[in-house]
């Protein structure tokens, strides 16, 4: 029997898929050598933007096609598009899904494919390692924390194992993937529970600073206490974090030449952070830092927690202590209500950072988020594919790359 799968989306579907990869082997299946010549596809899905639901639904609707003309394939989904059904508790959006495309045979939430399994790595030099799955950060034009769920820390000592076997085994680069990296661990100091109340109180968990400072629990790896680092913004303590104490950890490791991470949040930056990637020459030279808009009050109406003078500010913490960085980030244009002067200020802001690499997306409406519910996309979709081109030409075609920040 023989598997093949289809990845869209980002660098968590593709680390998803070599653990899907993994499964089919234990259960005895090769790798096909095509997707025609496979007798189960299994289709790792993405929702963060329309066009991406509709590949999927046009990949799906050609092998229905296929099986009506007598093909025998089993036609698997999975992915965020699953996880947002299974996570829906009357279990209608599911059968949506089904009816939507009734030729699909299995529909398999990612979380019921697990870390027993070593993954099937697609490179022999680079491998993925996912540090934590879901986010609580609710950007609202994101489908994210809907469709994978709150965020979940992996245990410290499981990825610190992983890396160490990837490492024996002459892997040299490693990347740690999550939807926000930089908070990593959380929810293993404080228990989910409280990471939920400490992000949706809207007020202080912590009585005051010196208070938490003093309370810090450490956090017990292989007998040691770890001291998490607490991230501050908006006038209050945000989380405590084991994401420095990690990349510290993993620096130490024999065989190592590169670590890197995906995705970061400017608002959990902390200044331990960046210390500890100064500190660590293994660790790349090179951040992608979402900044998604240059203006304040856009930035607000899309639930991210900096200003346009932070994110700034940050680039050039980055700059200074760490020579050589380089910032590449994603944008988003023509977010519900943005004005000529909104866009304006992100064109200025691209100027000033001088990013070496965008993601440029034009703003896509998606059901279920609060932008879709409150807001609304009134932006002419000629004017974002206009403003589209702006960025796009600014950073990925033009040469602003040695950064222009001042
Ligand atoms: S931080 Fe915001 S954009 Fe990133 S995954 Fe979480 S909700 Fe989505």
């Amino acid at each position: 029997m023989k598997y093949w799968i289809v990845t869209f989306g980002c660098a968590a579907n593709e680390a998803d898929s070599e653990r899907i990869a993994a499964l089919y082997r234990s259960r005895g299946y090769t790798k096909a050598r095509s997707i025609k010549s496979a007798d189960d596809v299994v289709i790792n899905t993405c929702m963060i933007r329309e066009k991406a639901e509709n590949r999927v639904y046009g990949l799906v609707h050609n092998l229905s096609l296929e099986k009506s003309h007598g093909r025998k394939v089993k036609v698997v989904v999975t992915g965020c598009m699953v996880g947002m059904a299974a996570r829906e508790k009357t279990g209608k959006m599911l059968s949506l899904l089904a009816k939507k495309m009734p030729s699909v045979d299995e529909f398999l939430p990612i979380e019921e494919v697990g870390f027993d399994t070593a993954p099937i790595r697609s490179d022999k030099k680079h491998a993925w390692v996912p540090i934590s799955n879901g986010c609580n950060n609710f950007c609202t034009f994101c489908v994210v924390p809907f469709t994978r769920g709150r965020e979940i820390s992996r245990p410290y000592e499981d990825v610190l194992n992983e890396c160490r076997d990837l490492l024996s085994k002459k892997y040299t680069h490693i990347t740690l993937v999550g939807q926000n990296v930089n908070s990593y661990g959380a929810d293993l100091v404080l228990g989910p529970d409280n990471v939920h109340v400490l992000r949706d109180a809207g007020k202080n968990f912590f009585p005051s600073e010196k208070a938490a400072e003093r309370d810090i629990r450490l956090f017990t790896v292989g007998g040691n206490g770890i001291k998490p680092t607490y991230v501050k913004h908006l006038g209050r303590l945000r989380i405590p974090t084991l994401f420095p104490q990690l990349l510290t950890d993993i620096c130490l490791l024999p065989g190592l030449v590169q670590l890197d991470f995906i995705s970061s949040n400017p608002w959990d930056f902390s200044d331990d952070l960046i210390e500890v990637i100064a500190k660590n020459s293994k660790i790349s030279r090179h951040i992608h830092l979402p900044v998604q808009s240059g203006d304040t009050a856009l930035l607000r109406k899309m639930n991210r927690w900096y200003t346009r003078e932070e994110y700034l500010a940050l680039i050039h913490k980055l700059r200074d202590n760490i020579p050589g960085v380089t910032i590449s980030t994603d944008i988003i244009v023509g977010f519900c209500g943005e004005t000529k002067e909104q866009f304006d200020n992100t064109v200025d802001l691209v100027i000033k950072v001088g990013f070496t690499k965008a993601y440029v997306a034009m703003y896509s409406d998606r059901p279920i988020t609060a932008a879709h519910k409150v807001y609304t996309d009134d932006v002419p979709h000629r004017e974002k594919k206009r403003r589209w081109k702006i960025i796009e030409e600014l950073i990925n075609k033009t040469n602003l790359r040695a950064g222009t920040y001042q």
